[in-house]
């Protein structure tokens, strides 16, 4: 007798620039997955304390905060569309002042917490992707596919001025892009709660020398390995 597979989800977790998006975006295409990403609800979050005047470094008050705030995702085929409140905020959320913001309330635990609940409630049915810091190890540490998306932070600089460049919704000198991400990582990696890592059972994709469709083969293989697999 065969007994049903788990439910399909997929954690994409990696440091900024590695390419999370862009690979999970594929796979949802590819295999019918619901997209959802984690960092805009940091983001969306970030937003409320900079428009309410508080500090990002004062847990007690963005605790308070946290609690009269609604974060709400809406996957979408070209990325989510975030809701603030009931408003659409999802234009506003690629700054480097929201950028740095959100790394910085993301450090603190009751935070954490209040995002991470919603997030396991959004991924609970199963069919989908979700890409952030912390998703293998800590938001869905059954999901039956995790991978870590690395790449050397200069390489991920460059990545993440090219992809701002085509924005045009940031400008930012390249040397000022590395500054910053080498500051999220620095942050991300050692915070205390739920610090970035790869999950034990993660496969682990270095995508500093591959190209994009390389990436996207070797993590769709994964999703297929499991998918074709023996039931459970
Ligand atoms: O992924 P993205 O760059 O949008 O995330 C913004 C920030 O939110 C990250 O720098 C990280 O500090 C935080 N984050 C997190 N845990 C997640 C997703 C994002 O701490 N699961």
């Amino acid at each position: 007798m065969s007994v049903a597979r788990p439910p399909l989800i997929v954690a994409i977790d990696g440091p900024a620039g590695a390419g999370k998006s862009t690979v999970a975006r594929a796979l949802a295409q590819r295999f019918g997955l619901l997209n959802l990403e984690s960092g805009a609800m940091y983001r969306a979050f970030a937003l409320k304390a900079i428009e309410a005047g508080i500090a990002t470094n004062d847990p007690a008050a963005l605790d308070l905060l946290a609690h009269s705030t609604h974060v709400r995702l809406e996957p979408g085929l070209d990325g989510n569309r975030v809701l603030l409140d009931g408003l659409d905020v999802t234009a506003q959320l690629r700054t480097p002042e929201i950028t740095a913001a959100a790394s910085e309330v993301s450090v603190h635990p009751p935070i954490r917490r209040w995002l991470v609940g919603l997030q396991q409630r959004l991924g609970a049915q199963g069919n989908v992707v979700m890409e952030g810091r912390d998703i293998g190890t800590v938001v869905f540490p059954h999901a039956p596919v995790k991978i870590f998306l690395d790449a050397s932070p200069d390489k991920r600089g460059e990545r993440r001025y090219e992809q701002n460049r085509n924005t045009a919704v940031v400008t930012q000198l390249p040397v000022k892009v590395l500054e910053e991400i080498r500051e999220r990582d620095r942050r991300d990696r050692t915070r205390a709660d739920s610090p970035l890592r790869p999950a034990p059972d993660a496969a682990i994709i270095d995508s500093t020398d591959l190209t994009l469709d390389e990436v996207i083969e070797r993590a769709a293989a994964l999703v297929e390995g499991y998918l074709g697999g023996s039931d459970l």
